[in-house]
């Protein structure tokens, strides 16, 4: 049994099941880690370079923006701790409005002292007056919950752009990212709110996101390079891209749900719950005047249509490079549907438009270095009532397929319930013995 079960994918997911199992993980990228891989760019070079370079003149880039860990509990940090040495960080996050240029500290519903008096009291009742039990799509929910004004002000315009649209469409998700405790938005209304939120501290380690995964990556086995592209459920067996096959009798899969769907050909007579991408712009350069201090900042209006700003140097400088005086790492997410890349000229525009309004906005001065990565399946929804998420992990795992990780599952999680996903799944193969 055990020499016929197989890992799908090597992010850190697979990664995890690989190394409590010691079962191979087949990835078809050249490197392990998936979406948690960092790269270095030398200011005026646009080629990524996989190594840090040794003079550490280049910036350090992540592939999907900013991945801070977050969420961990303390056996998980005992656990991360044996692949890196680990720093903390207290997160400043704000939500900006660059028409009135106001950064109002994140969660916006526990800062409302920031906004004007009447909007502030406004907001405030109509919190009051929430129904126990919001009902609809995100966009009701988010309505519901907030009102109103904080909905025309912020939620609405953030969440047209984060969810590329579908907010109308979509089932709410995530409260625990938007939570409204009266008592605390009451108190915001005067002042600090100390800590809230959950992600109010965060780990990243010492060297960098790809060497952690490559950390991982060498306590199991993994094959990088194998793209899977069938499996055939009736014959039990995988079919790679090089042409050469595998037998199984179980796999853990780590692929997006829709592609392990059409991979194994199985088909679902449900409407498919949609996915977003993210095309994320990583910039470093001269820090503009007026470039704030926060790790990230929300943006509910840009020019560009971007509705999140990283700041990786206001993390760490290491991020910078080295002996460079008054620089800035940023990465800008502009959310977009599954499938619709931009082709080179309309990414070379976008990149161009923003520059012009990070520079307009004080935030920098001039770019050295700037380099687009195309995440496809990004963020998972799921239409009201939808079936198709279960319907497809039962169909999947009657045919030996068991589905897990972010993409996996079809289901919000960071690094930390990933890597907790993949342990779990590691300890089902070895269990099989
Ligand atoms: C924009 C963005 C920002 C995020 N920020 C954070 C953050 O700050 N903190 C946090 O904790 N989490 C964050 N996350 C979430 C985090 O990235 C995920 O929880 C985690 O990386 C999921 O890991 P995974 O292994 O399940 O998926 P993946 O990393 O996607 O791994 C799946 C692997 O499967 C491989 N694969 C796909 N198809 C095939 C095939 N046919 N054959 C073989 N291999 C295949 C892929 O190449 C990939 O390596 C963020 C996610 C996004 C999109």
């Amino acid at each position: 049994m055990a020499d016929s079960t197989w890992i799908l994918g090597a992010g850190v997911t697979g990664l995890a099941a690989s190394w409590i199992s010691g079962r191979p993980a087949f990835e078809a990228a050249p490197l392990p880690g998936g979406i948690c891989r960092s790269y270095h760019l030398r200011p005026g070079e646009s080629e990524p370079i996989v190594e840090a370079p040794e003079d550490g003149r280049a910036y350090r880039f992540e592939n999907g923006g900013g991945h801070w860990v977050f969420g961990g509990d303390s056996m998980m940090n005992v656990c991360l701790s044996g692949f890196a040495h680990w720093r903390r960080y207290h997160r400043k996050s704000s939500v900006f409005f660059p028409e009135s240029k106001l950064y109002v500290p994140y969660p916006l519903q526990y800062n409302l002292r920031y906004l004007d008096q009447t909007m502030a009291s406004w907001a405030f009742d109509e919190m009051r007056r929430a129904p126990a039990n919001p009902r609809g799509t995100m966009s009701d929910w988010l309505e519901q919950v907030f009102g109103p004004t904080l909905t025309e002000l912020f939620f609405g315009p953030f969440h047209e752009l984060y969810t590329a649209g579908l907010w109308r469409e979509i089932e709410p998700q995530d409260g625990y990212k938007s939570p409204v405790d009266l008592t605390l938005v009451e108190q915001g209304l005067h002042g600090e709110v100390a800590g809230s939120g959950y992600n109010s501290t965060f780990l990243y380690p010492e060297c960098g996101l790809s060497a952690f995964a490559d950390q991982l990556a060498a306590r199991g086995d993994i094959r990088c390079g194998m793209g899977v592209v069938r499996v055939d459920t009736e014959k039990r067996r995988v079919e790679f891209a090089d042409g050469s096959t595998v037998p199984y009798t179980q796999l853990i899969s780590t692929i997006p749900l829709h592609r392990m769907l059409d991979l194994s050909g199985i088909e679902l007579h449900e409407r498919p719950d949609p996915s977003t991408a993210v095309l994320v712009l990583n910039i470093g350069g001269i820090r503009g005047p007026r470039c704030p201090d926060d790790h990230w900042i929300y943006v509910p209006r840009s020019r560009s249509g971007f509705h999140r700003v990283g700041f990786y140097s206001n993390v760490d400088n290491d991020f910078t490079p080295r002996g460079e005086e008054n620089r800035a790492a940023l990465y800008v997410e502009r959310a977009f549907r599954s499938g619709a890349a931009p082709g080179s000229a309309e990414v070379a525009a976008y990149s161009q438009s923003v520059l012009d309004e990070l520079c307009d906005w004080g935030f920098l001065e001039s770019a050295e270095a700037m380099h687009a990565t195309w995440v496809d399946v990004a963020y998972t929804w799921s239409w009201p009532g939808s079936q198709w998420r279960a319907k497809a992990m039962q169909r999947l795992s009657d045919a030996g397929i068991q589905m897990t990780g972010r993409y996996g599952k079809w289901k919000f999680q960071g690094i930390a319930d990933s890597l907790r996903d993949g342990m779990l799944a590691g300890s089902a193969l070895k269990a099989l013995g």
